[in-house]
């Protein structure tokens, strides 16, 4: 249908918002993400989908009978602004466990509908037009949304595959810092490139943050989901870097209960005090009977209880499942960039493309992700919608694409012996 009328007309900041994650072509017509198409791709083919990143198997009973006793037992009315104490008390408690991290529950810690409402909240309380927010490159969607959404301008800094993994690039990340730039949104463990900062590249960042006096949002919702000898650096644990770090985290992924969106954000109470603001007049509150049982989650992590141990179980499952996968995948013909963390693997397609594939005639990982169904029954997301159009990391990254593998084990072994079709 057209509109007829000036005044039924979409806003401008929305179509920033949706040229920012390619909804809406240059020429201004709308389309559907990548992802929505690859979606219905496995879904009209049969295929396996190893596009979107959910688990297919819930997180613990404990958790789960915990939730629908607090709906049972009337804990049905908005909570208070914040969250539950409770649940900012345990949230408070794990930065300190884990992390050494001294926060109050009372005014530093704020409960949010998932990280991706903590990452919204952050960006438009804390940049605006004029503003520069600096992320590493490929980047989770949200991300270039919600930059635009706040009028803010988003710069990037590429991750590029080495023999080491994904790593930063220092020349890269130094020239992305201008004066300009008021927020470093850095995303460890990385998805979609699996990456887990070292200790090295975070000391990098905190020191450009310290010299250009920025703030520094964090996304560690995959923070317990490190496989190997990696280990999880939140930047707030790096000297002087508390009191200028935002760091956000969510239960989704920990406990998987992607479905349940309760996030959290710690940090200096100025600046928790703002996103709050913020977050008040977007949902104001969620997920009052899910408070209770993340809190159990989050205390049960420790204790001696049946479920302890739940979610170190959980990321040795997935660096098998990784390693699974990985190899169906090399063995197909990509080249595979080993990930340490996170739902997700990037795989490389050029050598296909350029061998066993050559006659199709495709030349990057979306024409690749398009026809991956009818030649090897799965689905996968092309890396490019995780990367600005022009880029350094998108022209590196073209023929990349991403895989997950938080998918039953007997369907990881289907989609292994699907893809090695595609070599022969
Ligand atoms: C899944 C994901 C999120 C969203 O977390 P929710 O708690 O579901 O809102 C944010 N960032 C990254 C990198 C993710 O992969």
């Amino acid at each position: 249908m057209t509109l007829k009328h000036d005044g039924v007309r979409p806003s401008d900041r929305w179509r920033d918002v949706a040229r920012a994650t390619g909804l809406l072509s240059p020429d201004g017509t709308a389309r559907a993400t990548i992802f929505a198409e690859m979606s219905a791709l496995a879904t009209r083919t049969g295929a396996l989908n190893l596009g979107q990143g959910f688990p297919d198997i819930d997180g613990p009973d404990a958790v789960k009978r915990a939730a629908m006793d607090a709906i049972a037992g009337g804990v049905n009315q908005y909570p208070p602004g914040p969250g539950t104490l409770e649940l900012r008390a345990a949230i408070a408690a794990h930065q300190d466990r884990h992390y050494g991290l001294d926060v109050n529950p009372d005014t530093e810690v704020l409960v949010t509908a998932g990280a991706t409402e903590a990452i919204a909240a952050a960006v438009l309380a804390l940049a605006g037009p004029g503003d520069e927010v600096l992320t590493l490159e490929p980047f989770y969607d949200s991300y270039a949304a919600v930059i635009a959404l706040a009028g803010a301008t988003h710069t990037t800094a590429a991750l590029l595959p080495t023999p080491d993994g994904f790593r930063l690039d220092e020349t890269a990340l130094r020239a992305a810092f201008s004066p300009r730039t008021r927020i470093v949104l850095v995303n460890t463990p990385h998805n979609p490139t699996g990456a887990v900062l070292t200790r090295a590249e975070l000391e990098l960042i905190a020191r450009l943050a310290v010299d250009h006096d920025t703030l520094v949002v964090t996304d560690e919702v995959y923070e317990h989901l490190v496989y190997d000898d990696a280990v999880h650096v939140p930047v707030a644990t790096l000297p002087g870097m508390a009191e200028r770090t935002l760091t956000i985290s969510s239960a989704g992924k920990t406990f998987s209960f992607t479905g349940w969106k309760v996030g959290w954000v710690c940090g200096p109470a100025p600046l928790v005090e703002a996103v709050r603001t913020v977050k008040q007049f977007l949902t104001y509150v969620n997920g009052a009977p899910f408070q209770p049982a993340v809190a159990l989650a989050l205390g049960l992590e420790t204790t001696d209880d049946a479920e302890a141990g739940w979610v170190h179980d959980l990321a040795s499952s997935l660096a098998a499942r990784r390693d699974v996968l990985g190899a169906g995948l090399e063995a197909a013909g990509f080249d595979v960039v080993r990930p340490q963390g996170t739902y997700f693997v990037v795989a490389d397609g050029a050598p296909l493309l350029a061998g066993p594939l050559a006659s199709l005639g495709l030349t990057d990982g979306a024409a690749l992700c398009r026809r991956l169904p009818e030649l090897a029954g799965v689905v996968g997301v092309p890396v490019s919608a995780f990367t600005l159009p022009g880029s350094d990391a998108d022209a590196a990254l073209r023929t990349c694409v991403r895989f997950t593998f938080v998918k039953n084990e007997d369907v990881l072994t289907e989609a292994v012996r699907r893809l090695a079709r595609l070599g022969r």
